[in-house]
């Protein structure tokens, strides 16, 4: 060994994976970006409604990786299932693009085709997203394990590479308004189309130059179907795979639908969000109730329970970029960007921008505090995270006191909230998937990785209830002055409107109470940031105050 130079090179087959993931990523956030503005002004849904099937899609997005790691490790393999899943993928926004072409003349065709588009792109990105994260783990031979960190800091500027392409793209072909503001509810179909096409260069990267770089040092295909894998990869002497006993799987199906009937029907919440949220809590007990754990194990097991639960008010407050956020970059804000009339879909990318620019910088960031025997510990960082995204909201909650119902908020501000996000982003995304893997005994790590994504789908189902409870915005008092009606008055209880005025409202997709929150009604958009950096500014403080517990509890790993 000593006379090898240390390779600081990384893989070619990375490159790869960097690309496809690329392109998949502008397929994913491209139709994000539109998608619940298509779902509003073409569907004629209510936004409300809206918001609900976005954090339900973006959730099960996220349940479904479970299901296509687990046929990849038993059957096709990883390369088969991103294939598969490119494909799917594909095919789900070609059909939102033929949703987006017909719901002129067919809007109930053009439902059934959206709800089959976003059926098949949820089993789609299940079988993609784990697979793809997986190769980059394996294309490292163990020697060269200590080079994973910047290998997922390049892998996640690749995301973001592409989520910026996709959020640039498909809003300037697909969310389209003449000079009056008008906006072309026909051009929706072009941005789904650019998404389609994306995920089927990304499949055509991949599958064109898998062979050749996809590969072991020793140039042996990586991922193939899992009867030709070997496991030099684990350590000697320790199992591979959890199994568990016939009676604690029955005990967790009972458990799965008690848990499954409180959330739904005490709750309130429904089917999909209480599969989201029953699968999790299920998946949890049932690896702390093998009994082969150590005491040392299960301490950290604990504390990716904990970490896990915190970031479920991150990634609710976060994933408003695609709903509440882009409603109101759409109908309350004043979008001149450098005289430039930015598309509302458009001011997410943002995001994607900082996450390219900073990602490096970052984690510069902590090798340097790490250098100086400084750098936070892990569950630290996180609480910073929170902290973070519950200023980005405090700031924009102040500038929207005053708008009143005609005012219009500067996107400069939404631009801030971007970047504070992203900060936020940085100190815990990443930092969070590298936990889990330190934390994890290695027979149960797949499945910890999975409560771990089952957490993020359960941020994404609560995102999709708090972006419900958004207020009325300016465009709908004036719709309603225009309809004869003075909606604060409505709102206000003031004056009772008639049921002729209640229709008109009803038929303008136009709410005629304020929304509710934990009991509280939500008045205007003030309050309903103000939700945000309660919840996420308390989640903060509580993590931090427990990082003391949870450094003992990690037993030396940070
Ligand atoms: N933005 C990242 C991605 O799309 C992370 C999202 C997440 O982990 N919830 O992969």
């Amino acid at each position: 060994m000593t006379d090898t130079p240390v390779n600081t090179r990384h893989p070619k087959g990375l490159w790869v994976l960097f690309g496809t993931e690329m392109w998949e990523r502008f397929n994913f956030y491209g139709m994000r970006a539109i998608l619940t503005l298509f779902l509003v002004n073409s569907l004629m849904m209510k936004e409300e409604d809206a918001s609900l099937i976005y954090g339900g899609f973006l959730g099960l997005c996220y349940l479904t990786p479970m299901l296509g790691g687990f046929v990849a490790d038993r059957f096709f393999g990883n390369r088969n299932c991103i294939l598969l899943g490119g494909l799917m993928m594909a095919a789900g926004q070609f059909l939102l693009f033929f949703s987006a072409s017909v719901f002129g003349t067919n809007i109930s065709l053009a439902t059934t085709l959206m709800w089959s588009a976003l059926g098949i792109i949820i089993f789609g990105n299940g079988f993609f997203k784990p697979n793809i994260s997986s190769m980059v783990g394996s294309l490292y031979p163990k020697q060269e394990k200590s080079k994973l960190d910047t290998a997922f800091t390049i892998f996640y500027m690749g995301i973001n590479l592409g989520a910026f392409l996709g959020q640039l793209i498909c809003p300037i072909i697909g969310d389209v308004k003449d000079n009056a503001g008008i906006r072309d509810i026909h051009a929706f179909k072009w941005g789904f189309l650019a998404a389609s096409v994306a995920m089927l260069i990304g499949t055509a990267v991949f599958y064109v130059l898998k062979n050749k770089y996809v590969v072991t040092p020793e140039g042996k295909p990586l991922g193939g179907l899992p009867s030709k894998n070997d496991a030099s990869d684990f350590e000697e002497g320790e199992s591979q795979k959890a199994v568990f006993s016939q009676k604690a799987l029955i005990i967790a199906g009972i458990v799965f639908l008690s848990l499954g009937a409180i959330i739904h029907f005490v709750f309130d919440q429904n089917l999909i969000y209480t599969l989201i949220y029953s699968s999790g809590l299920t998946l949890a007990g049932l690896i702390v109730s093998d009994t082969s754990l150590t005491k040392v194990e299960r301490d950290r097991i604990f504390v990716i329970y904990i970490v896990a639960f915190f970031i479920i008010f991150f990634w609710a407050a976060f994933e408003q970029a695609g709903s509440s956020l882009t409603f109101i970059a759409d109908n309350q804000t004043d979008r001149n960007f450098f005289g430039w009339q930015m598309p509302p879909s458009m001011v997410q990318i943002f995001n994607g921008l900082f996450v390219v620019a900073f990602a490096v910088p970052f984690s510069m960031l902590w090798d340097y505090l790490r250098s100086k025997d400084r750098e936070p510990i892990s569950p630290m960082k996180q609480s910073i995270g929170l902290a973070l995204i519950a200023l980005s909201y405090f700031i924009i909650a102040y500038n929207v006191k005053d708008l009143g119902n005609s005012g219009l908020l500067a996107i400069k501000w939404l631009i801030l909230l971007y970047l504070i996000q992203t900060c936020a982003e940085l100190c815990l995304s990443p930092i969070g998937l590298s936990l889990v893997g330190k934390l994890s005994p290695k027979r149960f790590s797949s499945l910890l990785y999975g409560v771990f994504f089952l957490s993020n789908a359960s941020g994404y189902a609560l995102a999709g209830t708090l972006g419900s409870i958004m207020p009325a915005t300016g465009d709908k008092f004036i719709k309603a002055k225009e309809l004869g009606i003075d909606l604060q008055a409505v709102l206000d209880k003031t004056v009772t409107p008639t049921s002729e005025q209640l229709q008109l409202l009803s038929k303008n997709q136009i709410s005629d109470h304020n929304p509710i929150f934990a009991g509280f009604e939500i008045h205007n958009l003030f309050e309903f940031f103000m939700v945000f950096v309660v919840l996420t500014g308390l989640a903060a403080v509580i993590l931090f105050a427990l990082t003391p517990v949870l450094k003992k509890l990690m037993h030396g790993v940070r």
